[in-house]
């Protein structure tokens, strides 16, 4: 059956299918240890559920308006106030299901043929597909592993033409953790100014910074940069929350409102006990969030210490996220069993996860084939072992 020509070039998410894979060998018995998944393996914490199961008691079970119900967009409103420092009205916002949900219907609404739309690579799975679907164009703009991976304004100057519509950024970045220094922000926020440019940044990682780094929204460095940014955000990181749902974009009303009618057209509004599950998180307390994050920070830690006592492996320490994207390319050009050779980062994954039974993602799906990404969203026991039967198995290779 002759599928539609916008989806015929569409590859599946692989962060959501390797991440299904090692939870089907798992459950099939086998002893895997997946570095694979982006998501927190806590729970969601005790108020934010209570707020969902109250939800769903009270019979707040309907559809809501299609950008959510006020109290949460007023929420969202608080939230961009008190943590960025960004002044936004309500019909300035829109609640979508998942902020993957909400850069989709962005793309949709605002992105068109002969649009490019400049995407720092290394990138998150989702973005160039995302582009395309919109009939744009994605265009990457590489950063430097010798530079952290960190964003500069000349990365953008490179790659900039007229028909340049948009820069998605995503800083804290899903792989590399890069977080963009201050003056580069500022220095591309006047550069989206005077090139007439606009700015999509995904903050998902936003409240996971490392070593004393601070996240930044580009949209606060002055109002006419807010005027062209559109703020992303999600509840899935921040309060362990992937399952449920719930994500946002705040930005200039007249395409927030385009989004709020192609969502009414789509999945009419996210789920509504997520919705209430979402005030909690946003308005609640915080000490889940701090006490989440000062655990990835020992992980963190933890990781990079091993990863760089592995010989082979290099690994620039991300500042945020939480993931490591270790430079695995000395492994290529060795020989695994029956003479056969890794010649990429997907080959080596196969190999570490038939070697090592340790799933891990390989960087040629975020745009970079010498790298593979590993999560650390699993207990330091795990990571230990995980990372212990790596070394092993990255050993033998000759
Ligand atoms: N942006 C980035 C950078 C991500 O890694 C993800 C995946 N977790 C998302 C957006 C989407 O997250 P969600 O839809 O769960 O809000
Ligand atoms: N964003 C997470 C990841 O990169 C979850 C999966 C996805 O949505 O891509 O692994």
């Amino acid at each position: 059956m002759p599928l539609s020509r916008r989806v015929r070039s569409i590859s599946p998410s692989s962060t959501l299918a390797i991440t299904a894979m090692a939870k089907r060998m798992q459950a099939e018995g086998i002893d895997v240890i997946s570095f694979a998944g982006g998501e927190p393996e806590f729970d969601t914490p005790e108020h934010v559920k209570a707020a969902g199961i109250r939800a769903v008691r009270d019979g707040f079970t309907k559809y809501t308006a299609p950008a959510g119900i006020e109290e949460l967009r007023d929420a969202v409103v608080a939230k961009l106030k008190r943590d960025n420092g960004l002044e936004y009205t309500q019909d300035e916002v829109v609640t979508c299901s998942g902020s993957k949900q909400a850069l989709y219907n962005l793309a949709m609404v605002f992105f068109d043929k002969r649009d490019e739309v400049i995407i720092p690579a290394p990138y998150w799975v989702s973005y160039p597909e995302q582009v395309r679907l919109a009939d744009a164009t994605p265009v990457f703009a590489p950063t430097r592993e010798e530079e952290g991976f960190r964003l500069k304004r000349g990365d953008l100057e490179r790659v900039l033409t007229r028909r340049t519509k948009a820069v998605i950024l995503n800083s804290p970045c899903n792989p590399t953790g890069a977080v963009i220094e201050l003056d580069e922000l500022k220095a591309i926020a006047e550069l989206a100014v005077e090139k007439d440019f606009y700015l999509v940044s995904d903050e998902a990682y936003e409240a996971l910074t490392y070593d004393g780094v601070k996240h930044v929204s580009i949209a606060s460095l002055g109002e006419e940069v807010k005027a062209r940014t559109f703020v992303v955000g999600s509840t899935s990181k921040t309060y362990a929350m992937t399952g449920w749902r719930l994500g946002y974009a705040a930005g200039p009303k007249e395409i927030i409102k385009a989004m709020i009618d192609l969502q009414s057209h789509s999945t009419s509004a996210p789920a509504s006990p997520s919705q209430k599950a979402a005030v909690a998180a946003l308005l609640g307390p915080r000490e889940t969030v701090e006490s989440m994050r000062r655990e990835f920070e020992k992980r963190r830690r933890y990781l990079l210490e091993r990863l760089h006592g592995i010989p082979g492996v290099r690994c620039v320490p991300p500042e945020g996220a939480f993931y490591a994207f270790p430079n695995v390319s000395a492994f290529y050009g060795k020989k695994v069993a029956r003479g056969r050779k890794i010649s990429s980062s997907t080959d080596l994954t196969a190999y570490l996860i038939q070697e090592a039974r340790v799933t891990v993602v390989p960087g040629a799906d975020f745009g970079s084939d010498k790298h593979v990404r590993i999560s650390y969203c699993l207990g330091m026991e795990q990571i230990r072992d995980g990372l212990e039967r790596m070394a092993k198995a990255l050993e033998q290779l000759k």
